[in-house]
């Protein structure tokens, strides 16, 4: 394209973007910190799941001073179901570095920005474009998908290699003059024209402008390298009650699911039945003895790169005294209590399945 054509193309896409964008609660805003929120949230996640998150997250925390006095408890409750918790760990993380660092104001430095928990060349792009009108492009998988069809890029969108090549063209394309716009513009194009199956071509405001469209190949593009097949984990679980009492164990800080609470749980062993590994696993990393085990049901979950079943048992605590080996915390509650506290979806299914 030459650099009378990169115009037109920018002026079209961000004309449609003015007249169709959705209405989003974080949209027509420049605060920083609630730009930042909403693009972590909207990493992995759709925009329709979010909203109600954002806006919760939101009451509850309404500015950067708030977020960085709360639990990483607190905030986790509020982002239960959202998935990918590390990215509210780094949020919360992130936000008590500005208040200490930086007397409560985001940076409107990319790197200084770059810098903090959490904060990836998408990330940092996206907010310093949409907050401070820096001319920054972000480059998210939908933006790669437009990229890809816009100029017939062979590279593989699922191969981080690519990554410098769809970056550069991004950079090329970049509406300097209003690139918060720009990179709004794009996502809302990959998010409703450009989709993944049947792209709206004929509706498409860039249309003039896509080789793909040129050469009807739009359904060939984008390029993906071949995935290994998910694996699927057996894991055993089991609801220890102690009179009307039930243990949950925390998870490490760090990790999957980090800082979430569950019933004690463990991958099965070759050659175990999932009642002799929940025996196993519940004294390895507690200490407790079990009897009475009766199988209440087994849950699947599937997370990006696996899959789990989870084989549950109700069981009654025999004897032992508390000693952890793994989690990071435990406590005895009353299923009532378990809504206080922030668990995987995997969890939520068991607690579906109790009688309560
Ligand atoms: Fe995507 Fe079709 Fe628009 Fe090309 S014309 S950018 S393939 S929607």
């Amino acid at each position: 394209m030459s650099s009378q054509s990169y115009k037109e193309f920018n002026n079209k896409l961000i004309d449609w973007f003015r007249l169709y964008k959705r209405e989003m609660p974080w949209r027509g805003i420049t605060d920083p910190y609630r730009i930042w929120v909403s693009e972590v949230m909207l990493q992995q996640t759709q925009v329709k799941k979010v909203v109600g998150y954002y806006e919760n997250f939101m009451k509850r925390f309404p500015d950067i001073q708030t977020l960085a006095s709360s639990s990483v408890q607190d905030v986790l409750k509020v982002w239960e179901g959202l998935g990918y918790y590390a990215r509210a760990r780094n949020l919360h993380k992130a936000a008590q570095q500005v208040v200490k660092d930086c007397n409560s104001q985001i940076s409107d430095d990319y790197n200084t920005f770059r810098k903090l928990p959490g904060i990836g060349d998408y990330s940092a792009a996206a907010v310093m474009s949409i907050a401070f009108n820096q001319p920054y492009a972000a480059v998210d998988g939908n933006i790669k998908r437009v990229l890809s069809r816009l100029f017939l890029m062979d590279n593989p969108v699922n191969d981080s290699s690519s990554s410098k090549v769809f970056q550069e063209q991004a950079d090329l394309l970049l509406d300097r003059n209003e690139p918060g716009c720009f990179n709004q513009a794009m996502m809302e194009l990959g998010a409703t024209v450009c989709r993944p199956q049947s792209p709206a071509c004929v509706v498409c405001p860039v249309n003039a402008y896509c080789k793909a469209y040129k050469e009807g190949l739009q359904n060939e593009y984008p390029f993906r390298t071949q995935t290994k097949k998910i694996p699927e984990y057996n894991i055993a679980a089991g609801i220890i009650y102690k009179d009307s009492d039930v243990l949950i164990v925390q998870r490490p800080l760090e990790g999957l699911l980090g800082g979430l609470w569950e019933f004690p749980n463990g991958n099965l062993n070759k050659g175990e039945t999932s009642e002799e590994a929940c025996i196993r696993h519940i004294l390895q990393s507690t200490n407790l003895s079990i009897s009475n085990l009766n199988y209440l049901t087994q849950v699947k979950h599937a997370y990006t790169h696996f899959k789990i079943i989870v084989h549950t048992f109700e069981c009654e605590y025999t004897q032992g005294d508390l000693l952890l080996n793994g989690p990071i915390d435990a406590k005895w509650i009353k299923i009532a209590e378990l809504d206080k506290y922030p668990l995987p979806k995997a969890t939520h299914k068991i607690i579906d399945k109790l009688t309560l």
